[in-house]
This record gives structure tokens, sequence and C-alpha cells, in this order.
């Protein structure tokens, strides 16, 4: 409403809402209805006649100061928490990782078992595809992380350094695993979750660069960066969550076995 509105109707600039409230009805102009029909609804609750006016926010049956994050609570849909939301969205995460994690999880990669499911018009030339790491077979989530030669040498490079020499290189078997000890807060879980995240990340990395900028490394150039990338990321985490003691003995043995064999890259 604007300054003029108000004044035009006789009405002072700084009147409230509660003085238009008088002897239980509305004294605002009946034209007002038709340019503000918000006046017709009966959403407007006068709490103390002498209070000045606050707008507030309904959630549910409560009344709260207006911000953002309420609203957003209020209009937001909620599902329940799924089984893996520990290992992809965890305290001091690398969050590009953990958003090419979940799209992971969700199976939103565009990897070409998709496109080969599109009608045959569309995929003229895509009988020639094939998984650009290792040439056997085409890509697809279970292929690249890790069954794929070339990811699963990856994989056999970086897992011993977290732990996880007799898990094998297939996504569900890593993520049963990582699941099974997402809930706690030690150093090992932290840094098994940083280690599986990280590869995923550089070999879908490796791929793109393979099809976009026809650029190829080889696995221990890939092994040695996922492991790089954890030590640095080790160096800045803050240890307040973590068991203290736990987590920099654990660290320590990570880095004392990373130290040797990440190269410059
Ligand atoms: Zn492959």
């Amino acid at each position: 409403m604007s300054p003029r509105t108000i004044t035009n109707a006789g009405f002072n600039l700084d009147a409230t809402v509660g003085d238009m409230w008088v002897d239980g009805s509305w004294i605002w102009p009946l034209a007002w209805r038709d340019v503000y029909p918000v006046l017709i609804q009966d959403n407007i609750q006068i709490v103390h006649k002498d209070m000045a006016d606050r707008v507030l926010w309904k959630h549910g049956n409560e009344l709260h100061d207006h911000s953002s994050a309420i609203v957003w609570q209020s209009i937001r849909t909620r599902e329940p928490d799924v089984d893996w939301v520990c290992i992809v969205w965890f305290a001091q995460c690398i969050p590009k990782h953990a958003f090419l994690m979940w799209l992971i999880m969700r199976r939103k990669l565009l990897t070409q078992d998709k496109i080969l499911q599109w009608d045959f018009s569309r995929r003229k030339n895509m009988n020639m595809m094939c998984c650009l790491l290792c040439y056997a077979d085409y890509d697809s989530h279970h292929h690249l992380f890790f069954e794929c030669n070339f990811s699963s040498q990856v994989w056999n490079l970086v897992r011993g350094k977290v732990g996880m020499d007799n898990v094998e290189p297939k996504w569900s078997v890593i993520v049963d695993r990582l699941c099974s000890g997402s809930s706690s807060k030690s150093a090992s879980s932290y840094v098994s979750k940083l280690v599986v995240t990280a590869t995923a990340y550089a070999i879908w990395q490796e791929r793109n660069a393979r099809l976009f900028k026809n650029h190829a490394r080889p696995p221990d150039a890939i092994g040695a960066n996922v492991l790089q990338t954890v030590r640095y990321k080790l160096m800045g985490v803050k240890f307040k969550a973590m068991e203290k003691c736990e987590g920099f003995f654990k660290l320590g043995i990570f880095m004392t076995l990373t130290a040797t064999t990440v190269g410059g890259d």
C-alpha cells in the first residue's frame, strides 16, 4: 500500500493494523477489499491492539518471526533419510565430491548405458561406444565404480591406505562397508569416506578428460592424485568432532602410508 493510498483514506502513515480494528470490525474503506484481496482473508490476527505491527510466518499451528529458513521448512517436501545419507553428506566432507557421490547414489550420471536406452534414431553412431578407461565395455555406474579394469586398479591402489584391503572393487560392497561404519565419528570412518568419494570423483574426472579433452593418465597417477587430495584435506581438518587421540593416531598412519606413494602429478 502506497503512502498516498493510506493518507487519501484519512489514516496516518504510522497507523497500525490494530488501529484499523475498532469495535469488532475493520474500518478501512470497502473499496480496499477489491484492490487488496488479502484484506478479505481472515488470517490477520490482532494479538495486542497497542503493539507495533509485526509480520509473522505461520508454520503448522505456530507463529514464527519471518525468515527464509522457516519459509523453506514450511514449503519443502520431506522424505525419510535414506540409509546412505551419512556417506554422502558428512561433516568436513569435500563438497564437490559429496555432490558427485550423491549423483552416483541416485544413478544420475549420464553414462553410456543410459544413452544406449534412448530410441534408435538418436543413437546412430553409438554402436562404436565403449568405456574410455578400459575400451572393453560401455560405461555405467557399476562399471565405472569400480568394476572397470582401469577403475579397479585405482581402487586397489588406494583401498589399503584406509584398511579396506579386502573390499572388492564393487560399488555395492564398498557402500555397504562405508554404511556399516557411517554413524561412527571415528577418524578411520571419516578417512575411508574421503578416500572413496575422492576416488569416485577422480574416476569420473578421468573419464570426462578422455572424452572431452583427449587427455589420459595411467591408474597410478590417478591413485596418487586421490591420496594427495585426501592428505591436503586432512591437513586442514578440525579435530574437535573426532576422538582426538584415535584421530591423530590413525591420521598419522594414513599420512605415513601415503607420503611415500604420493608423487608430483
Ligand atoms: Zn572400463
